[in-house]
């Protein structure tokens, strides 16, 4: 997705087109320069009013040049996606991580609006995460700070896809919640989920899930709940290690399972974390769904514009 925002930071346009990441490098570029230049049109302006342009991109990626390291999804390897933006549309182009620059939006714009420290885990097929700390977005020194879904919270547990064991993704996420559940239903435990899996080519989604979630199918209610419990292991940890004064979760999965769901990622957080790291801290649902990314980045674009002003 492709956004314009006006100078008070509100989207004026929207433009989408699927990545289609299998294609060759120059395919996929040119579908990412055509969903920019398309959002331009739709807002109507001449894209000499643009300031700068803000991407965010599945890592690792290197913000200083603005390189695609590798993705998982995308063939791009050490591809120049910030410098040939920048060169396609004539402006300066900053490119962060996607779930960073989702966490930044939610921070500038969102469910984390006010707050100065804050925690951010998404929570999908995979589990993403990002950090602001002391009001600026967290990269680390070798700048791939923020993995939460990586952080092992079984020792020996299933094998992740980074090829660690035990990671918060390898248990938490759509995926491991999906795995566990054939897992059980080969072993010959009943569940409405069953009959889906089958006819679904074994993969549910949010909404297959949620559904026989509310339908009391107790197989799917005891894994999604083992799900949040590791979350909130995870998040409890995290409280006593960063003493962040908010927690914001986003993503497929906390959209399909919402208020309960939360419910107990939040009591298991409180149960982990010391008082005076739990006390105050809010831990709430993220707010601007897909335009996360977009409004993030575009911030980014802007105060990096800014800051090379002030050079
Ligand atoms: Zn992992």
């Amino acid at each position: 997705m492709a956004a314009v925002l006006d100078p008070a930071g509100r989207i004026i346009s929207r433009a989408r087109a699927k990545t289609r990441g299998w294609r060759d490098d120059e395919e996929v570029f040119s579908t990412i320069a055509g969903v920019g230049h398309r959002a331009i049109e739709h807002a109507d302006i001449d894209i000499g009013s643009i300031a700068a342009v803000g991407m965010g991109s599945p890592g690792p990626i290197d913000f200083d040049t603005g390189y695609i390291i590798e993705t998982a999804n995308l063939k791009f390897k050490n591809f120049p996606l910030g410098p040939r933006i920048a060169e396609e549309f004539s402006r300066p182009t900053i490119i962060e991580n996607d779930v960073n620059a989702a966490i930044y939006g939610e921070f500038k714009a969102g469910a984390a609006l006010g707050a100065n420290d804050v925690l951010g885990v998404f929570v999908g097929t995979g589990i993403g995460g990002g950090l602001i700390l002391n009001g600026a977005l967290y990269r680390g020194f070798g700048k791939g700070a923020g993995e939460i879904g990586h952080m092992i919270v079984k020792a020996g547990g299933p094998r992740c896809g980074c090829g660690n064991r035990g990671c918060l993704e390898a248990v938490a996420s759509r995926t491991a919640i999906n795995r566990d559940i054939r897992k059980a239903i080969a072993e010959g435990h009943r569940s409405i989920a069953a009959k889906e899996l089958t006819k679904k080519n074994d993969v549910l989604s949010g909404k297959d899930l949620k559904s026989a979630y509310d339908s009391n199918d107790e197989l799917v209610k005891k894994t999604v709940q083992r799900a949040a419990k590791y979350i909130g292991l995870g998040i409890g940890s995290l409280l006593n290690v960063l003493g962040s004064e908010r927690v914001v979760l986003g993503g497929g999965v906390i959209e399909a399972f919402g208020d309960d769901f939360i419910k107990r990622i939040d009591e298991t957080a409180r149960d982990i974390a010391f008082e005076v790291n739990s006390k105050g801290v809010k831990i709430v649902r993220a707010q601007l769904g897909d335009d996360a990314g977009v409004i993030g980045a575009a911030m980014l674009a802007r105060e990096a514009l800014r800051d090379s002003e002030h050079d």
